[in-house]
């Protein structure tokens, strides 16, 4: 238990790394990483002693430092996180990457299913290079919740709408056939079973977005499947997948009428996104 205590040895004694104890130190004080610095031999209050010491106790615990402060950084933007939704990873910054890259001359249609935070769609809204529309959909009214607060938060000062549409993959999207230049997601791919499940943040997250209860290619296989239906003539479909089943959308992408597929490295030189053309 941490009592009477300065910032500095707060961070001498916190049983977390100096890391974590910044962020939980900046949570609870309000002070930005400087200020932690420029103030270390300021007295903190009791009740904020009282409080640092629960949130220490929940990462004790295992509960992410996202969820804690309800904060996570993607592509340079802080997102509203809770629990009802997956915590954005840095893997997941190449499908952004590799759409705002991309350039069309007119305006695009864009999809992204299983939206969560918003992180994805978010992100696009704000850095793609193109005029865009986006929907954006997910099967957790208490997701969408969060994704709307989020694109609210981020996007008021941009002109780029985001309609969120509750659905279970394609169900509610009938009306938006042969619509999308692009659909993107990043699905629940773990296997049931697989070990990362019971281990770190993921006892945490929502079950229902991190696997799909199967042999982790379920959910990537009604995406791939339906696609053609909703994707206009030389649409793309990009999928963010596990670290060994690159080869498997592949052939899935191949099965289902897609051309020109390829797949793309994430950070740590793992094959963790793949796209195709409809034709
Ligand atoms: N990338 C996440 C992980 O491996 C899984 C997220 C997902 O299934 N889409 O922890």
């Amino acid at each position: 238990m941490l009592k009477k205590n300065t910032i500095f040895t707060v961070q001498k004694k916190s049983p977390l790394n100096i890391f974590e104890t910044n962020i939980l130190l900046k949570y609870v004080t309000r002070l930005s990483d400087v200020e932690l610095i420029i103030n270390n031999e300021k007295k903190l209050h009791k009740q904020e002693i009282n409080i640092l010491n629960k949130l220490i106790q929940r990462r004790i615990l295992g509960e992410p430092i996202a969820y804690i402060i309800g904060k996570k950084e993607f592509y340079g933007l802080v997102l509203n996180i809770t629990s009802d939704v997956l915590i954005p990873r840095p893997e997941t910054e190449l499908l952004v990457d590799l759409i705002v890259k991309k350039t069309f001359e007119k305006k695009i249609k864009l999809l992204e299913m299983g939206t969560g935070s918003g992180a994805i769609a978010i992100a696009i809204a704000i850095y793609s290079k193109n005029k865009i529309e986006i929907i954006a959909t997910d099967i957790s009214k208490f997701a969408l919740k969060i994704a709307k607060k989020n694109a609210k938060k981020k996007l008021t000062k941009y002109n780029i709408p985001i309609k969120f549409i509750k659905s279970n993959w394609y169900n509610n999207l009938q009306n938006y056939k042969k619509l999308f230049n692009i659909i993107v997601a990043n699905p629940p791919y773990i296997p049931k079973g697989d070990i990362h499940l019971n281990k770190g943040d993921l006892r945490f997250e929502p079950i229902n977005a991190l696997t799909d209860y199967s042999n982790g290619l379920s959910s990537i296989k009604e995406i791939v499947k339906n696609a053609s239906k909703y994707l206009v003539k030389n649409g793309l479909l990009l999928i963010e997948h596990g670290y060994n089943q690159s080869n498997l959308v592949r052939k899935l992408l191949f099965k289902y009428g897609f051309s020109d597929i390829k797949s793309w490295r994430d950070l740590s030189g793992i094959e963790r996104v793949t796209q195709g053309k409809i034709s």
